[in-house]
C-alpha cells in the first residue's frame, strides 16, 4: 500500500479516549475497574431531553436540517449566551457542530494556518495541540505552575508572544486541572491580548460546572473589546450529560460564524436532527438538574480533596470547577514495586490500573508528566472505593 499522508504522523490519537477503552476492555473481561480515566459525567441526560429526543424520532424528524443548525436552536443558543453571560449574538454568529470538539476543529481551521503559532497554556486538555496542529499551525505550549493555580499569567504570556503569534486558547473551568479563572486574572490577559490583535479561543464547555459559589466569567465578558476577536467554544455534552448525542455550538465574528459553516457544509453538513431537538430542549427546558449536577461534583471534589491529603507526598492544587483534579504524584517517581521501577506518570497510571483496578490518566498528554489527571464523574461510593485502593497500592511502592 502507498504510503499514508504526513499530517497523520504529527498528532496520536486521543490518549483519554484511548485509556477509557482500555478500562471498558478490562471491565468487560471481568475485572473490577473504576474508571477515573474519561472526562464523562456518569449522570443520565434528564428525562425530559430523552423525551424531546424521542419524539423527534416518532414525528419522523429524521432529515437535514440547516447546516449550521435549526433556527430555533441557533436563537436558543443566543439566549443562552444572553441569559447567562449577557453577550449579544445573533443567529448568523452562531453554528451548531457535531460536539464540542468539532467546534473547536472549525475553529482552528477558520482561524489558523501553516506559519501561525497558537499558544496552549498547560496543563491542557489533550486535543487543543492535535487540533490546532491539524490546521497546520504551530501550538505553543506555555507552562504554567501550581502556584498560581496553573493560571496563564500575563508575563508568562508575554514571554511566549513571537511576530508570529495569532492566537490563545483559555479553557475555564479547566481540563484538566479544574482551574477558573477570575476576573482580575481575565483582565491582565486581556489588556496584552488587546495590543497584539490576538484571536481568543475561549472554551467555556465547563461553564455551569463550578464550585464554592464562584461566578463564571470569560474573556468577551470581561473586556468588551475582545468580542470581535473571540470565539467560543461550548456544547451539551457536559452541562447536560449528553456526551453521546453530539452537539457543540460556537459563538463569534459573524464572519467566523460564516466561514465555520462553510466548512461544515462541504464536509459534516448539519448535525443530527435528533439530537438538535434535545438539545433545544436541555436549553430552554428546567436548568434544575444543571445545578443539581454541578451540586454533587462539588461534593465529589471534597471527598477526593480529603482523600488526596491522606496519601503522603501527593500535592493537588484544589479544583474550582469541572470534574477534574490534576494531583502531583512525582513523589513515587523512582520507587518500586518488586520488580516494577515507576518511571514516570505513565509507568505509575499502568501500575494503578493493575495493581488497583483504578484508570487515571497520565499527566503527559496533558502537558505535566508529574500529574496523573483524575476525573471524578463517578459515583461517591466508587469514588472512595477507587481512591482508597489507590492509595493502597501506592503504600506499597517502596
Ligand atoms: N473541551 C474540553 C476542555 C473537553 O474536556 C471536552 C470533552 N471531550 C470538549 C471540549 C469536547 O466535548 P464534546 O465534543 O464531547 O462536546
Ligand atoms: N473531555 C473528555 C476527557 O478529557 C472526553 C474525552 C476526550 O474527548 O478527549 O476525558
Amino acid at each position: 500500500m502507498r504510503n499514508l499522508a504526513s499530517r497523520l504522523d504529527l498528532i496520536a490519537p486521543s490518549p483519554t479516549l484511548a485509556l477509557d477503552a482500555k478500562a471498558k476492555a478490562l471491565k468487560a473481561a471481568g475485572r473490577d475497574v473504576i474508571s477515573f480515566g474519561v472526562g464523562e459525567p456518569d449522570f443520565d441526560t434528564p428525562e425530559h431531553i430523552r423525551e424531546a429526543g424521542v419524539k423527534a424520532i416518532r414525528d419522523g424528524f429524521t432529515r437535514y436540517t440547516p447546516v449550521d443548525g435549526l433556527a430555533e436552536l441557533k436563537e436558543a443558543v443566543c439566549e443562552k449566551f444572553r441569559r447567562d453571560n449577557g453577550l449579544e449574538y445573533s443567529p448568523s454568529q452562531i453554528v451548531v457542530s457535531n460536539g464540542g470538539k468539532h467546534s473547536l476543529y472549525n475553529i482552528m481551521l477558520c482561524l489558523f494556518q501553516p506559519g501561525d503559532e497558537v499558544i496552549v497554556p498547560t496543563p491542557a486538555w489533550v486535543s487543543y495541540g492535535p487540533l490546532v496542529t491539524l490546521a497546520g499551525a504551530a501550538p505553543v505550549l506555555v507552562k504554567t505552575t501550581a502556584e498560581s493555580g496553573y493560571a496563564l499569567t500575563a508575563a508568562q504570556l508575554e514571554a511566549a508572544l513571537s511576530p508570529r503569534t495569532r492566537g490563545l486558547i483559555i479553557n475555564s473551568p479547566s481540563n484538566p486541572t479544574g482551574l477558573a479563572y477570575g476576573p482580575e486574572r481575565l483582565k491582565e490577559l486581556a489588556a496584552l491580548i488587546l495590543k497584539h490583535q490576538l484571536w481568543v479561543v475561549s472554551d467555556d464547555i465547563y461553564e455551569k460546572i463550578i464550585f464554592d459559589d464562584l461566578q463564571f466569567c470569560n474573556l468577551p465578558m470581561i473586556e468588551p473589546a475582545l468580542r470581535g476577536q473571540t470565539v467560543i467554544a461550548h456544547g451539551v455534552s457536559k452541562t447536560y450529560a449528553m456526551t453521546g448525542w453530539r452537539v457543540g455550538f460556537l459563538a463569534g465574528p459573524e464572519k467566523v460564524a460564516r466561514s465555520a459553516s462553510k466548512i461544515q457544509s462541504q464536509t459534516t453538513s448539519n448535525p443530527c436532527s435528533i439530537s438538535q431537538k434535545a438539545a433545544l430542549a436541555a436549553l430552554n427546558g428546567p436548568q434544575d438538574t444543571v445545578a443539581a449536577m454541578a451540586r454533587a461534583f462539588q461534593r465529589r471534589r471534597d471527598l477526593l480533596l480529603k482523600i488526596l491529603a491522606e496519601i503522603p507526598g501527593v500535592s493537588c492544587v484544589r479544583p474550582q470547577g469541572a470534574f477534574y483534579a490534576f494531583p502531583d504524584f512525582s513523589a513515587y517517581f523512582g520507587k518500586r514495586a518488586g520488580e516494577t521501577l515507576i518511571q514516570g506518570a505513565e509507568a505509575l497510571a499502568d501500575y494503578l490500573l493493575d495493581k488497583a483496578g483504578a484508570a487515571l490518566a497520565p499527566g503527559g498528554g496533558f502537558g505535566d508528566g508529574r500529574s496523573l489527571r483524575i476525573s471524578y464523574a463517578v459515583s461517591d461510593e466508587n469514588l472512595a472505593r477507587g481512591l482508597t485502593r489507590v492509595k493502597a497500592a501506592l503504600a506499597d511502592l517502596k
